[in-house]
């Protein structure tokens, strides 16, 4: 069976907080004048995709000082591989209609944007009043498909990344920092 080796840490845990706050900082800046009062019904709903999303969808939307609804879908696009298949699946889907919100959709990683490309169109059929996203981490140099997060945590080279959510075969994903990875 094969052995996982940390190559290197590509992101602290202090980095990722540091971050993920100023970007909380931002989201509510710009949504502040569309947020109901709080004890209202929600308008913004956070779409997390699962399930690397876990911990920067935590950590982003307690950074975001606004009412917030709370959703998530779950969908495969690697399997076990460490490169896309091309091919997305809805494993989870959502569970409101979206007519009625703002919708901010929270993702780990955009890789060659095939997911995303195909969440985004998924989403939009649906008349969310509005659509952004928020992404922790990118990989410009693989992308195949042109679509880019309307906020972005990191821009990162092009290697395989584990921890803050994200797996290897469902290894790593509780690391509390993000790092390059290979097997050995
Ligand atoms: P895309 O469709 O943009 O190629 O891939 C998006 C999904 O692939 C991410 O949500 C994530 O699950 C997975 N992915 C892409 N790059 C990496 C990576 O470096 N590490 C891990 N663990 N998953 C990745």
């Amino acid at each position: 069976m094969a052995l996982l080796e940390i190559e290197s840490v590509l992101l602290t845990e202090e980095e990722i907080a540091a971050r993920v706050r100023e970007l909380g900082e931002q989201i509510t800046q710009d949504y502040k004048h569309l947020a109901v009062e709080v004890g209202e019904a929600p308008n913004i709903l956070a779409v997390g995709v699962l399930k690397g999303v876990v911990p920067f969808y935590a950590d982003l939307c307690r950074s975001i000082k606004l009412p917030l609804a709370f959703d998530f879908i779950s969908v495969s696009s690697y399997g076990q591989a460490t490169s896309s298949s091309g091919t997305v699946r809805i494993l989870k889907d959502l569970d409101v209609p979206l007519e009625n919100y703002h919708v901010l959709m929270i993702e780990d990683i955009i890789d060659t944007g095939l997911t995303l490309a195909y969440l985004k169109e998924y989403i939009l059929r649906r008349n969310p009043r509005s659509f952004k996203i928020a992404a922790l981490l990118d990989k410009p140099d693989r992308r195949e498909v042109p679509i880019a997060a309307d906020y972005n945590g990191f821009v990162i080279p092009d290697a395989f990344v584990v921890g803050y959510g994200l797996d290897c075969k469902e290894c790593c994903r509780n690391l509390p920092h993000i790092a390059v990875v290979r097997e050995v």
